[in-house]
């Protein structure tokens, strides 16, 4: 038997097939869209942002015609304001604020192609908005390259510190490089986007660096004013039934990571597709696999809609890339050869609410059924690096997340800080940017009071 995989996608299909879901305004519509502001006062939209961009205000300035002084007034809250524009969920956050949502018939103001439309004019014409403050002679190590350190770099490096960045892999990103779904952001944005950061000066990257192995935390805290730890979440947990090592299976991590780094080349997909998990990884490798290809794509979750951890936005692409949910459905077993040839599955019903407060999923006795699939794709989440963390003597951690002040960042090693998906567990970029800023803050002040 040979697996069936489907062919490998040509450049101009893969252009076609991951284009922009969210495409950039013209002129014309971005001054209607910003026109259309009621600039409210105590704006909602600014609450609801978890990086606090004074929405209203950048919005009035684009009506005018001012696009630098837009941009600034976004990216002085958030610096990577081009990214969020292309990736926040902003139908749970300002658009999903917007006062506009109360009235019917009106749809809420496009907030991210506004933000984007101010923020490519900086990029594109290569207008650096900010200068660095004379050097203040104190020096920061930043671990991880993702948001959360990159946002924390460009603060620190802005109050006048040296920054060094320890990052473990040969570019910086992150998630942004390595997770976000192709069809919402683009390797050449990333790479501009930290070109941008990096240029105002007073910031190095080293990478291949992956502290914890060959870079010692304790040498980093006896050396450096303070440290900031931004080093996301790991991979996503064994589904721990038999036939998970068979030729096939994925991790949803590496599997999106392989499509960002080489997407013509690196990732085969099968005809049929059962990725397994209902969260905005699951969805983003369900919507990928069947724009390289798949015939079928199924999303199994043990519970129901209800209870399912995406939102809405991405819940609807899926549907819109016609992938099937298979609701209170467990994986049992997967089956085949030396390559994966079908799933086996239990049915669920739901019980007593557990310690998460969601309904318990219990199997279905004899309710087991068969799927042909090629490719099983797990998406259960990512689990943290404990065993780099429970190494870190004093620092306090809670279900595997580092315990920071929320006000400074600062963990239980006065000297540390910390912020983004290994404080939080796994949230949005955007509250990655807003962690590392806060944390700059908290290193200033706690240095300089
Ligand atoms: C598949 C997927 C899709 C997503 N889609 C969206 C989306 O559409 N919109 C959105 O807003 N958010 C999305 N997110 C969430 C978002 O990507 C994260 O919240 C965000 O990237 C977290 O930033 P971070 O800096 O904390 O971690 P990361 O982005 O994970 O960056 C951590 C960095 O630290 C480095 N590192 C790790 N360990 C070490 C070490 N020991 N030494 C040195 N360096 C180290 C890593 O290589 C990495 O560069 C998605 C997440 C995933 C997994």
């Amino acid at each position: 038997m040979t697996r069936r995989i489907v062919p490998k996608l040509s450049k101009e299909e893969y252009e076609k097939n991951f284009s922009d879901v969210k495409p950039p305004l013209s002129k014309d519509a971005a001054l209607l869209e910003a026109n259309r502001c009621l600039y409210c006062y105590d704006a909602p939209c600014i609450e609801a942002c978890p990086t606090h961009i004074d929405i209203p205000s950048f919005i009035k300035k684009i009506a005018t015609n001012n696009l630098k002084g837009s941009a600034r007034v976004i990216m002085e809250s958030n610096i990577m304001g081009g990214t969020c524009a292309r990736v926040c969920p902003v139908e749970i956050l300002c658009e999903g604020a917007c006062v506009y949502n109360n009235i019917k018939e009106a749809k809420p103001i496009d907030i991210g192609r506004l933000q984007r439309y101010a923020t490519d004019y900086i990029f594109e014409n290569n207008i650096q908005l900010f200068k660095r403050e004379k050097d203040n002679g104190k020096k920061v190590a930043v671990i991880g390259a993702g948001p959360a350190g990159l946002s924390c770099a460009h603060k620190l490096s802005m109050l006048g510190y040296q920054v060094t960045v320890y990052e473990k892999k040969d570019k910086a990103g992150g998630l942004n490089l390595y997770g976000l779904a192709a069809y919402k952001i683009t390797n050449e944005f990333v790479e501009k986007e930290i070109e941008y950061i990096t240029s105002i000066g007073g910031i190095e990257i080293k990478y291949n660096q992956e502290v914890g192995k060959n870079v010692d935390i304790q040498d980093l805290l006896n050396s450096y004013d303070a440290v900031f730890i931004g080093i996301g979440l790991g991979k996503t947990p064994k589904l721990n039934i038999p036939g998970e090592e068979l030729e096939g299976v994925y991790d949803a991590i590496q599997f999106i990571e392989n499509l960002r780094i080489n997407p013509l080349e690196k990732v085969s997909i099968g005809e049929v597709v059962a990725v397994i998990g209902a969260g905005n990884t699951a969805i983003d490798a369900a919507t990928q696999a069947k724009r390289l290809g798949a015939k079928k794509v199924y999303i199994i979750y043990r519970r129901t809609q209800n209870e399912m951890p995406a939102n809405i936005y991405e819940y609807n692409l899926a549907l819109k890339d016609e992938c099937e949910f298979l609701w209170l459905t467990n994986p049992t077993k997967i089956i085949g050869d030396t390559f994966v040839e079908a799933i086996e599955c239990i049915r669920m019903e739901l019980g007593e609410p557990d310690s998460s407060g969601r309904r318990m999923p219990i199997p279905i006795k004899n309710s087991e059924f068969l799927l042909k699939v090629d490719t099983v794709i797990k998406a259960l989440g990512q689990i943290s690096y404990t065993n780099f963390l429970t190494k870190i003597q004093g620092l306090e951690l809670d279900k595997g997340r580092i315990k920071v002040n929320p006000e400074t960042m600062q963990t239980s090693i006065p000297k540390l800080f910390a912020g983004g998906d290994c404080i939080n567990g796994g949230k949005e970029t955007v509250n990655a940017v807003q962690d590392g800023k806060l944390a700059a803050l908290g290193i200033h002040k706690m240095i300089f009071s």
